[in-house]
Parts: structure tokens; C-alpha cells; sequence
């Protein structure tokens, strides 16, 4: 059957299919039959066009989606498409309500965040006051109170969620792509690049430079790994929070070695400066050198590089001064000798004479007449030859004086050596014991107290005395007391950490500086000190003799000086006295 094409019949067939459907012969009916017995589609007219376009030109168009929506429905009003009108516009409402709804959640999670989360400059307080003025200003319109808390964390000091993960918390909540989509999805390749950016900074460019921090560098590789892994908004948070500290390691370890740099370059200048002075032997100079050699050797640390500026600082000092008593002792020399040489010619010439006048004597003799002339010529003869046996007499007596001065000048030189090396080594080491003295100790309190501001680290100050030390002396001698002295120097050094300080305050009372120790276990240290003591005795003729020690210990506070810090273990020391000796008290 082949449907008819005339407008009559069509009309005619379409009343009478209405009729036998029994359907109401409404227009709208009517058109649909009439259609399909044309085959037909409904003409462009039909269509509500001039409405629908009017509805998508007043939607709002502010952001990408809204206007891609605006797009999409002006297109379905062009080609008369009211399902893709439909779709577009079903669709758009569903990813909004969506978005609205999560969102919201996220949001909400962030206000919580952050109003924990620490803020320079802003109190928890504060930030309560702010949200609190935000959310009664706000009445009851959501977008309002969306919009103005998001605009509060902004102002909270752009919160770190927004930062990492813009599409979830990022700007402004209506702009934003619906967030069921996955994170980030505008620009996944760039974000991949960044993230392989960020992993190649830390694991090449940082890493690498920190070959004398080992474990900085071994973090900068995890970190490098983490950020290549991390996804989730919990994962990027804690990456973020241990950057965080890493780079406040990073930012230490830069002035670490801005200080570093500044103590080698004061070494250097201090060698090359005195190079001068070391000329007048070579040997000397190669002893210089030979110690910055050996400090330069050992792995780099502000306290080797302390230790090799007072080492050189000593032995410059010491052999300044050998120079100068050496050459005055070579003047003296000199003028010695050149005093003898000149009574070595003059007894030269006296002799000359004395040939002179014995071939003279002779001539006499021989053509002598009597023997009255002869005794007047050997009495003159007897007067010369005693002359010149006085002046040999008076040249080998010289001599020999000579030789005695010499003899003692070179004693003296090899005196003033060996007390040149003990000034020296006064300056900053104690001669008994070998552990700092009080100027040793005063540079390294110096140091180490603003190394401890500097890393905010605690510094930790004790100060011991030997117990009954009196009595010891008295029963043992003084000798053994002096043993006693350094028996208990070394094993300090051998109990105590390489960093630990040891120095000699006085007679039996020894400081010691514990960097990067709190109170508790600088006490600790002490005690394992003492316990030592008691497994390592001090022998004294074969004999086992205790020494123990009473001590007090305390933290170096911000507003301390040295003075004020060594009161204080002095006072916790007297404590434990009090309380019975061989022990340890803190200072309150
Ligand atoms: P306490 O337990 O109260 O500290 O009693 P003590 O006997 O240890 O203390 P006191 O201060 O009465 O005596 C300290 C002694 O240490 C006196 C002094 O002769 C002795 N001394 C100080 N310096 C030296 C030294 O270099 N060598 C020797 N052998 N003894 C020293
Ligand atoms: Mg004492
Ligand atoms: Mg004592």
C-alpha cells in the first residue's frame, strides 16, 4: 500500500485513523496523524523556536560549562532537534546538582581543615570570629555563604587543598567542572609533566647536591618518589607536610654551610697571611700546611674546621716567637765568634812579631862579643816568649769562654723551645689532662651556644667535681692525685660523644658541653659517665682506687650566657654534694 500523496485524501485518512484508534481529534493529534500517514516529519514552524532560543540566549554564561550549555541548545533550536535540546539540558542539571552536592562536602571538610591548620599571623581565634561573620552575614542564600567561605580560606593564607587540587576546592565553586569527573581533569598532561618535574628537581638537582647530608639526600629521594605516587587529596596533604620540614632542613643546612664557608675562608686567610712569618725555614711551613692538610682530609664539619683554626692559631703563635729568640740567639753567636776571630789576629800578628824579633835575637846572639851582651840578649828573648805565652794563655782562656757561652745559648734556645711548646699548647689545652682549659672552653661555649639558637636545639651544661679529692691526695700524694686527674679526663672522652666538649675549670672540677641534648638525657649521660668510672678504675700502684664525682646539670635557656649557665650546674653540683656525693642533680 503506497500512501497517498494528495493533501485531501491525507486529511481525509488521517480522520479516519483518529477515529478508529479512537484517539480525541485534538490538533496536536490531528498533526500526528496526518504526519504519519504522510510520512512526514512536523515542519520547522511547528517547532517552539523563537521560545527556546530565547530561553538558552537568557541562561547565564559564566563559566566554560554554561557556556558550552548555551552552545549545545542553540545548536538544537537550529536544526530543530528537541531531544538533544532535552538531553543537554537534563544532563547539564543532573552534573550540577551533583557538583553542588560534593562541593559543598569538600568545603565543608576544607573550613575544618584549615580552621586547625596553622596560619602565620592568624589565631584559632581570629579565624573563628571570621567564619562566624561570614556565616551570619550570609542569611539564607547558599551561593552567597558558598562563595564567601571559599573567599575566607583564600583569605586564611590560600589553603593547601586549593593550591594541589584546584578542580575540587579551587576558585570559585560555580565555575568549576563537576567534581565526579576525575580530579584535574582539564590538563592531566601537564599535570603529569609538573609532578615528573617536581620528582626530577628533588631526586636530581637537590639529591645530588647534598652528598655530605646523607639523609637529607636519601629524603629528597623519597620525597621525589612519593610525589610521582601520591593521588589522593590525603596523600598530596601529608607529601606537602613533610616538604614542609624538609625544606626547613634544607634552609638550616644552607646556613650550616654559609658559616662553613665563612670559617674556611678565614682559615685560609689566616695561613696565607702568616706564610711570611714561616719563611726562615722551610720545615715550618711544611708543619702548617701538613695540618690543614690532615683537617682538609677528614669528611668537612664547622667542628673540625674550629679545631684546625685553633690548632693553627697555637702553632703560629709558638713558632713566632721561636723565630725571634732564634735569631737574637744566632746574633749572639755571631758576635761571639766575630770577637774571637779578632783576637785570633790580633794574637796572629804577635806572633809574626815574635819571629821578627827572634831571627832579630839570633842575629844578636851570633855576633854577641860577651856574655854581658849575650844576657841582655836573652833576657829580651825571655821577655818575648813570655809575652807570647800570656797572650796564648789569654787567646785559649777566651776561647773556652767562648765555648761556654755557646754551650749555654744553645741550652737556652732548646729551653725556650720546649717551654714555647707548653705556652702553646696553654693557650686553649689544659697541660695535665689535655682537655680544653677555661679559654678553650669559653670558645667552645661561644660556638656551641649559637649553634643551639641557631637550630634551635638544646644545649646542655654540667659541670662536675671529683668527691673527697683532698683526702686522696693526702693518702695517695699529690702525683697519684694528678693521675687520678687524668685517668678520669679520658674516660670521659671515651664515655662521652665525639661532640660532647670536655674542659677543665679548675682544680677538680671539669665543665662539659652537651649540644643537642635535653635536660633528661644530658642527665642520663652523667650517669652513664659515672657508672663507667666505677668498671674503670684508676690503679695506683696496682692498687683499685674509686673515684667518683658529684655533678650538676642544666639547660643552656635563651637569655643565658656562660656565666650564668656554669652558675647554675654549680649550684645543682653543691646540691648533690649536700646530698650525699656521687651523684647527679639537675638544675631546677
Ligand atoms: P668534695 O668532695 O667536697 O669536693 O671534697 P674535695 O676534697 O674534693 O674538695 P676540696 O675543694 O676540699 O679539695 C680539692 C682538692 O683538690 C684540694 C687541692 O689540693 C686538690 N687539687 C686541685 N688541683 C689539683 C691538681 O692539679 N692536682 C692534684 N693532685 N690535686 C689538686
Ligand atoms: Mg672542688
Ligand atoms: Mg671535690
Amino acid at each position: 500500500m503506497t500512501n497517498p500523496t494528495n493533501p485531501f485524501e491525507i486529511a481525509r485518512d488521517a480522520l479516519k485513523q483518529l477515529a478508529a484508534r479512537r484517539v480525541a481529534p485534538t490538533p496536536d493529534n490531528y498533526q500526528t496523524a496526518y504526519h504519519e500517514i504522510a510520512g512526514t516529519k512536523p515542519t520547522t514552524k511547528d517547532f517552539p523556536e523563537r521560545h527556546l532560543r530565547s530561553l538558552a540566549a537568557a541562561l547565564p554564561k559564566g563559566s566554560p560549562d554554561q557556556m558550552r550549555l548555551a552552545r549545545q541548545l542553540d545548536e538544537a533550536v537550529k536544526t530543530g532537534d528537541w531531544d538533544a535540546y532535552q538531553t543537554h539540558l537534563s544532563t547539564f542539571i543532573a552534573g550540577l546538582a551533583e557538583s553542588q552536592k560534593l562541593s559543598w562536602g569538600e568545603l565543608i571538610a576544607d573550613v575544618l581543615r584549615q580552621s586547625e591548620a596553622k596560619h602565620t599571623g592568624l589565631t584559632s581565634a581570629r579565624k573563628r570570629e571570621s567564619l562566624e561573620h561570614v556565616l551570619s552575614a550570609s542569611g539564607s542564600n547558599p551561593d552567597n555563604l558558598y562563595t564567601r567561605l571559599q573567599g575566607l580560606l583564600r583569605s586564611w593564607g590560600q589553603g593547601r587543598e586549593q593550591e594541589i587540587n584546584p578542580v575540587v576546592n579551587g576558585g570559585d565553586a560555580e565555575k568549576t567542572a563537576p567534581s565526579t569527573a576525575p580530579p584535574n581533569n582539564d590538563a592531566p598532561g601537564l599535570l603529569h609533566e609538573l609532578r615528573e618535574l617536581f620528582a626530577f628537581t628533588l631526586e636530581t638537582a637537590i639529591a645530588t647536591q647534598l652528598i655530605e647530608s646523607p639523609q637529607l639526600a636519601a629524603d629528597a629521594k623519597q620525597l621525589a618518589n612519593d610525589i610521582r605516587q601520591a593521588r589522593k587529596t590525603d596523600e598530596l596533604q601529608s607529601f606537602l607536610t613533610r616538604l614542609k620540614r624538609f625544606a626547613f632542613k634544607l634552609e638550616l643546612l644552607a646556613e650550616d654551610q654559609g658559616e662553613l664557608r665563612k670559617s674556611l675562608l678565614g682559615l685560609l686567610r689566616l695561613l696565607v697571611e702568616n706564610i711570611d712569618e714561616l719563611v726562615i725555614d722551610d720545615r715550618w711551613l711544611h708543619g702548617q700546611i701538613e695540618v690543614v692538610r690532615e683537617i682538609i682530609e677528614k669528611p668537612l664539619s664547622q667542628r673540625t674546621v674550629d679545631d684546625a683554626e685553633r690548632r693553627l692559631k697555637e702553632v703560629l703563635f709558638k713558632q713566632c716567637q721561636l723565630k725571634a729568640s732564634l735569631l737574637e740567639t744566632r746574633e749572639a753567636i755571631k758576635q761571639m765568634l766575630a770577637g774571637f776571630v779578632d783576637h785570633l789576629a790580633d794574637f796572629a800578628d804577635a806572633t809574626s812579631d815574635y819571629h821578627d824579633k827572634i831571627e832579630d835575637f839570633a842575629e844578636k846572639i851570633s855576633s854577641a862579643n860577651d856574655i854581658s851582651e849575650l844576657e841582655t840578649v836573652l833576657g829580651e828573648v825571655m821577655r818575648e816568649t813570655r809575652n807570647i805565652q800570656i797572650n796564648a794563655q789569654r787567646s785559649r782562656d777566651e776561647l773556652l769562654v767562648t765555648q761556654q757561652k755557646v754551650k749555654e745559648t744553645e741550652a737556652r734556645v732548646s729551653e725556650l723551645e720546649k717551654e714555647l711548646e707548653k705556652t702553646s699548647d696553654l693557650v686553649r689545652h689544659d697541660q695535665l689532662t689535655g682537655v680544653l682549659n677555661r679559654h678553650g672552653l669559653e670558645d667552645m661555649f661561644t660556638k656551641e651556644a649559637a649553634r643551639a639558637l641557631r637550630h634551635e636545639t638544646a644545649l646542655c651544661v654540667a659541670l662536675l667535681d671529683i668527691d673527697n679529692f683532698k683526702k686522696l691526695n693526702d693518702s695517695l700524694g699529690h702525683d697519684a692525685g694528678d693521675h687520678a686527674l687524668v685517668h678520669l679526663a679520658s674516660v670521659c672522652r671515651e664515655t662521652l660523644r665525639p661532640q660532647d666538649t670536655i674542659a677543665r675549670y679548675g682544680g677538680e672540677e671539669f665543665i662539659i658541653l652537651l649540644p643537642d641534648t635535653h635536660l633528661e638525657e644530658a642527665t642520663l649521660a652523667l650517669t652513664r659517665l659515672q657508672r663507667e668510672l666505677t668498671k674503670k678504675f684508676f690503679l695506683h700502684e696496682n692498687d683499685k682506687v674509686l673515684i667518683t664525682f658529684s655533678a650538676g646539670v642544666t639547660q643552656m635557656r635563651r637569655e643565658d650566657d656562660q656565666n650564668s649557665v656554669i652558675k647554675r650546674a654549680d649550684e645543682a653540683m653543691y646540691k648533690a654534694k649536700q646530698t650525699g656525693k656521687n651523684r647527679v642533680t639537675q638544675a631546677p
